[in-house]
């Protein structure tokens, strides 16, 4: 990790050396220059930020920031950032991801990352495909996507991350376009700095396989109402619009889990005795 002597920090100071190998068009750079420039907002060193991720083309994210990164296994970014924050409360930790990995192989994960409530913040890079796979339906692919590995589409109803997650504990709830980097920053530094758990999707077309998605520039628009602390009246408004609303959607006031009260462990000797027969 490159660490700046200098503050303040500016949004390339987080841009580590590396060149993403995203497709040209591809939604995630501009998810990762968001990232860039609410870090920079924040002014939080390098050194304080953690990123976690799993499999897939957005979960290259850690690679091409400049902060502690972990590039974990499939589906598998929620409870590595969860052990992450309770061992280190103090540390910023992002969680960035894919549908295909935070909604499927890791969806059990995400019921109960939103339920703990733990200060994390999961940004999901949503293109409704999984990518690095050569375009399978996803969770979120719409029922008639018609297409080689699906002709005639699934049929099947997808996921709804949004809802889910407020239905299962998450205490900030907000939907971000990725051309709109600097609208999707805001949100971001809204999202880190909320306590508990903040959910983000952010829709980030995949062009290669998904090329109709470069349309979604002419269909995202802000949220018609401002955002919500009761859950239920979220949960309507979410339920009900179009899927291309963008902005903070729900920001709670659901107690976070205390990450602090963990601090004192047992020493694994300590443990033994108490299993001693
Ligand atoms: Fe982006 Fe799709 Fe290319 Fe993956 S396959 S890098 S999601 S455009
Ligand atoms: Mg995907």
């Amino acid at each position: 990790m490159n660490v700046q002597a200098e503050i303040p920090y500016k949004a390339s100071a987080y841009k580590s050396d590396l060149k993403p190998v995203w497709c040209p068009g591809c939604g995630d750079y501009h998810v990762l220059l968001s990232m860039s420039k609410a870090l920079a907002e924040l002014q939080r060193k390098p050194e304080e930020v953690a990123v976690v991720s799993g499999i897939g083309c957005s979960s290259r994210m850690p690679a091409y920031l400049n902060c502690y990164g972990f590039h974990g296994v499939h589906g598998r970014a929620l409870p590595l950032a969860t052990g992450l924050k309770v061992a280190r409360p103090d540390l910023t930790v992002l969680v960035a991801g894919g549908d295909g990995d935070g909604f499927s192989i890791g969806g059990n994960h995400f019921l109960h990352a939103c339920r703990r409530n733990i200060d994390l913040t999961y940004i999901v890079m949503d293109n409704r495909v999984y990518g690095m796979t050569k375009g399978q339906p996803s969770p979120t692919t719409e029922p008639d996507w018609d297409s080689a590995l699906s002709p005639g589409g699934t049929g099947l109803s997808p996921f709804h991350p949004l809802v889910i997650a407020l239905a299962s504990g998450a205490n900030f709830v907000a939907r971000a376009f990725s051309g709109e980097v600097n609208r999707t920053a805001e949100i971001l530094v809204e999202a880190i700095e909320h306590p508990g758990f903040s959910f983000v999707q952010i829709l980030s077309p995949c062009v290669t396989f998904r090329p109709e998605q470069r349309n979604w520039k002419d269909m995202i628009h802000p949220a018609p109402v401002g955002e919500t602390d009761d859950p239920g009246r979220a949960a309507r408004r979410i339920m009900t619009d179009d899927n291309f609303n963008i902005g903070i959607l729900y920001r709670g006031t659901r107690r976070p889990y205390d990450t602090k009260s963990n601090q004192n462990p047992k020493a694994l000797d300590q443990l033994d005795t108490g299993f001693a027969i």
